[in-house]
């Protein structure tokens, strides 16, 4: 299996990472991206690297927010409409928001997150991404809110993530920027952060390095895989035949799952951040304003605030309200943080699974294409995780981590 041929389709963390991983296990891999490399959800996201964390299920989480769902300026926003597959999408959402099944999603994503993490500290001393592993704040504004992240902590340490309570005197020793008066915070231990998007860049060089060869501007238009014959991946100019082939394509994998009878109930999820110049003091370490869900993060010389989770359909629009949200919200912690000059606001859509756990697996009927999607808002942690996962078990058969419960059918049964 050395001399395997691979096409990975999405140059995106996942795809990127997946490329890398195959070519140092000896892989002959084309990469290809229907526009340039890191162009969709993994260029502009919270560059959190959180490997303790909870799924977005949580029990009674859609009744409890149900006034505020439509609202464009609340954290969670679906605008009203008709849309069949968003429905069926909520509806799985809800069944897993019971608490057994939120307990074995945190368990899937903790094996997936200290897998990761460990990845990114052998990445760190091979090339430069602005990774610094400083831990993670969350403040909280009431007594309710400190409450509620006081109960996840204790969860996630089930899963060895370790924490401790801060009060509100030190969480403004650890963020002087933080000027309201809060209720106090938790700091989790397990976290780090980056450039996302020099991440994987740099990783795709790496993967040049290791011989992947990188095509931007491809878009793939048809996955064929029939019982014992190649593959045949489709492109406006080409056609490739090869061994093996992973679809990495964020929220678009749905669409190329279909060809291979596979329906993949994948919502595009969309998340925003504005980048502002540092203020002074400026934030030292990534930290979430729980109340607001803003997350933000000092990378490189700016601060980027991000987050809200907007179910709107496949479109990049990007709404005026949801974008203040983030200033105004991160405003409630960080007095003067509204006037920042702006260097950026940007859009994209994380690729959401309806229980929160990512797809990873081969297709059921066509097991040479593996489908590598579904990290909604874990996809930068996870990449790493993801990509060694998947070249093990297209190259070898076998995965240093039990995937089973991560197969992409099992919506299916
Ligand atoms: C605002 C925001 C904040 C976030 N913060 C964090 C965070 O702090 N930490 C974290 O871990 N995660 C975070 N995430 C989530 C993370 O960004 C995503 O989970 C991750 O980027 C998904 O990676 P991906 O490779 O699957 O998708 P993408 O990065 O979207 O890549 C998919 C690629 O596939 C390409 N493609 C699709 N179809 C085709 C085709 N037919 N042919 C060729 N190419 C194709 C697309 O062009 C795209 O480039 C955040 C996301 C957002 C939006």
């Amino acid at each position: 299996m050395s001399e395997s041929r691979v096409v990975v389709i999405g140059g995106g963390v996942i795809g990127v990472s997946t490329a890398y991983y195959l070519a140092e296990m000896g892989a002959r891999v084309t990469l290809l991206e229907q526009n340039k490399i890191c162009s969709g959800s993994s260029q502009g996201n919270a560059g959190q690297l959180t490997p303790g964390h909870m799924p977005l299920n949580q029990p009674g989480v859609i009744w409890r927010n149900l006034s505020l769902l439509m609202k464009r300026s609340s954290p969670l926003y679906i605008p009203m409409r008709w849309d069949w597959g968003l429905m069926c999408w909520l509806w799985r959402f809800h069944k897993a928001c019971s608490p057994p099944r939120v307990r074995r999603a945190t368990e899937l994503l903790a094996l997936l997150g200290h897998a990761s993490f460990e990845l990114f500290e052998e990445f760190k001393d091979r090339f430069d991404f602005g990774y610094h592993r400083l831990g993670r704040l969350e403040v909280c504004l009431s007594k309710k809110s400190l409450s509620e992240v006081l109960h996840e902590a204790e969860l996630l340490e089930g899963f060895g993530f370790t924490w401790r309570e801060v009060s509100a005197d030190e969480v403004r020793e650890l963020e002087p920027a933080v000027t309201t008066p809060v209720a106090g915070g938790v700091q989790f231990h397990e976290s780090a952060y980056c450039n996302p998007a020099t991440f994987v860049v740099e990783l795709s060089r790496a993967a040049a390095e290791r011989g992947v060869e990188l095509r931007e501007h491809v878009e793939v238009k048809q996955v064929l895989a029939n019982g014992s014959g190649p593959v045949r991946i489709t492109t406006a100019d080409d056609q490739l035949e090869v061994d093996r082939a992973v679809v990495a394509g964020g929220a678009w994998t749905p669409r190329l799952a279909r060809q291979l009878d596979l329906r993949l109930p994948i919502q595009p999820g969309k998340g925003y951040h504005l980048d502002i110049e540092a203020p002074q003091p400026g934030i030292r370490a990534p930290t979430l304003f729980v109340e607001e869900r803003v997350f933000a993060t000092p990378i490189d010389d700016f601060v980027r605030l991000a987050g809200t989770m907007e179910l709107s359909g496949f479109n990049l629009r990007q709404l005026p309200a949801r974008i203040r949200q983030l200033s105004v919200g991160a405003g409630r912690y960080m007095e003067g943080i509204e006037s920042a000059p702006v260097r950026s606001r940007w859009c994209h859509l994380r690729p959401m699974a309806p229980d929160g756990v990512p797809m990873i697996g081969p297709t059921p009927t066509s097991p040479k294409v593996w489908i590598a999607s579904g990290h909604g808002m874990l996809g930068l942690t996870q990449g790493p995780i993801t990509g060694k996962l998947v070249a093990e078990g297209i190259l070898t058969g076998k995965t240093s981590l039990d995937i089973a419960a991560l197969r992409p059918d099992r919506f299916t049964n």
